[in-house]
C-alpha cells in the first residue's frame, strides 16, 4: 500500500512472545512453537508471514503507487470468502503473520471476514494493515472488535503519511486524507493493549527536501510516538529519476537518525519492543548500504518464508521478483501445494544471491540470520 515498503513485525512479535513483561516464559501457550521456530531457523521453506493484497483499489491516487488504476481487469479482481476460507485452511501451522494490503484493504468489504478466516483457519500470532487511514472509522471499529475477539493477537495498523496537511492530501489526490489519516492514529492510539498505531513515512524525491519539517509536525505537533521510514523503490509504472535517487536517500538517513535520536520506535519498554527496535535499527541500515547499489549482504529468505498474494490469486516470493510461484485457482485454492512446488525457485534465489532492497522480506532475512538471531534475542533482555 504503501510503496516503498511495509515494515513486517509478525516475526519479531512472534519471538517477543516467548516472555511476557514479568519473565515468564510462554513458550507453552504458543499454537505450534517448536514447528514455527524450527521452520524459520532452519527449514525456511513454509510461510512465516503472507502479504496478501485485498484489492487493487484505493481511494488515493498517489504519483508513487505502482498500481494500475486504468488496468479494469485488476481492478475488480478479488478473491471470494469461500476460496478464501478454502486457501487459509491448508496454509499450515507455520504461519505467524500476514500483511493486508493493497490498495486500500479497507475497501474490500469483506476485509472483517477475510480477519476472520485467518484467525480461526491459521496460527497466526500478528496481524498487520498498511493503511492510507481514509477511514478512521471502519478502522477503529475493526480494530476494537478484534481486539477483543482475539486478545493474544498484536494487531498493528500502519498509517502511511508522505506529507503534512494539505500537501499529504493533495499529493495523494485525496481530499481530507490527511486529517483522515491522523484521525485514524489517534483513534488507534486508544485501543486494547495488544492494538499498535504506526505511522510509517515513505521518503520520495517529494518529499526528500523537507524531510526534517514533515518529520517535526508528526512530532512536536501531531505527537506521533512510533514512526517507521521506508523509502521508494522503482515498480511498476513509477521509477526514481536516477539523479534523484542519492538526495532521496540522504532524506531517508536523515530521518532514521531523526527517529532514532528521539526514540520513535514501538513504544512499549518491554521485551517485544526492545528486540523489535533493536531488527529495525539493523534493517535501516541493510537498506542505507544497498539502496543506491543493490548488493548482497544476506540470504534472502522470500519464497520460503514470505510470500505475496495478490488478488487474482497470483502467488509471488515478493513484490519485486517477477517470477511468479504460481496461481492459487491453478491449485484448488491450496497454498501448501503451490509453495510446495518452488523448492527450485528458492534454490535459484539463495544461488543467485539475489538482492534488494525490499524491507518486507529483509525483516525476515534479519530474524532468520543465525548472525543475527542471537544478538536480538539478548538485546531483548538488556
Ligand atoms: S494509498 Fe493507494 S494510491 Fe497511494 S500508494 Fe497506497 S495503494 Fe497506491
Ligand atoms: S532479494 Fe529481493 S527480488 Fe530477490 S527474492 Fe528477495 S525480495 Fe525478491
Amino acid at each position: 500500500m504503501t510503496r516503498g515498503a511495509q515494515p513486517v513485525e509478525g516475526g519479531v512479535i512472534f519471538f517477543c512472545q516467548l516472555f511476557d513483561r514479568s519473565w515468564r516464559p510462554k513458550i507453552f501457550s504458543m499454537k505450534y512453537f517448536w514447528e514455527k521456530s524450527y521452520n524459520i531457523a532452519v527449514s525456511k521453506n513454509r510461510p512465516t508471514s503472507l502479504i496478501h493484497f485485498v484489492t487493487n483499489r484505493c481511494n488515493a491516487r498517489c504519483p508513487h503507487c505502482f498500481i494500475d488504476f486504468d488496468d479494469l481487469k485488476s481492478q475488480k479482481a478479488q478473491m471470494n470468502l469461500q476460496d478464501i476460507d478454502k486457501m487459509t485452511r491448508t496454509i499450515g501451522r507455520q504461519l505467524m503473520n500476514v500483511n493486508f494490503t493493497g490498495g486500500e484493504p479497507f475497501l474490500n468489504r469483506n476485509l472483517k471476514q477475510i480477519c476472520h478466516l485467518y484467525l480461526e483457519n491459521t496460527a497466526i500470532d500478528s496481524m498487520f494493515f498498511s493503511t492510507n487511514g481514509g477511514f478512521p472509522q471502519k478502522v477503529a471499529e475493526l480494530a476494537s472488535e478484534l481486539s477483543a475477539a482475539y486478545p493474544k493477537v498484536v494487531f498493528t495498523f500502519s498509517i502511511s503519511i508522505d506529507d503534512i496537511g494539505d500537501r499529504h492530501s493533495q499529493y495523494r489526490k485525496s481530499t481530507m486524507l490527511y486529517e483522515k489519516a491522523m484521525m485514524t492514529y489517534r483513534k488507534i492510539q486508544t485501543l486494547g493493549r495488544n492494538v499498535q498505531g504506526n505511522i510509517t513515512l515513505t521518503v520520495s524525491p517529494h518529499n526528500a527536501a523537507r524531510i526534517k519539517d514533515i518529520f517535526d509536525h508528526l512530532h512536536s505537533i501531531e505527537n506521533v510516538r512510533s514512526l517507521t521510514a521506508t523509502i521508494v523503490r522503482d515498480e511498476g509504472v513509477y521509477k526514481v529519476a536516477p539523479e534523484r535517487a542519492a538526495e532521496t536517500l540522504r532524506a531517508y538517513k536523515e530521518l532514521v537518525s531523526l527517529i532514532h535520536k528521539h526514540d520513535l520506535f514501538y513504544e512499549d519498554s518491554g521485551y517485544l519492543s526492545r528486540m523489535m527496535n533493536e531488527k529495525e535499527k539493523k534493517l535501516y541500515r541493510y537498506i542505507e548500504k544497498a539502496y543506491l547499489q543493490p548488493r548482497f549482504q544476506l540470504p534472502c529468505t522470500a519464497g520460503g518464508l514470505l510470500g505475496v498474494i495478490y488478488p487474482n490469486g497470483d502467488v509471488f516470493p515478493c513484490e519485486v521478483l517477477g517470477k511468479k510461484m504460481g496461481n492459487l485457482y491453478d491449485h484448488d485454492m491450496n497454498i501448501s501445494r503451490l509453495w510446495g512446488k518452488n523448492t527450485e525457485l528458492r534454490k535459484w534465489i539463495k544461488d543467485t544471491k539475489c538482492n534488494c532492497s525490499y524491507e518486507c522480506a529483509w525483516s525476515y532475512n534479519i530474524l532468520s540470520s543465525p548472525k543475527h538471531m542471537l544478538q536480538l534475542g539478548v538485546r531483548g533482555i538488556v
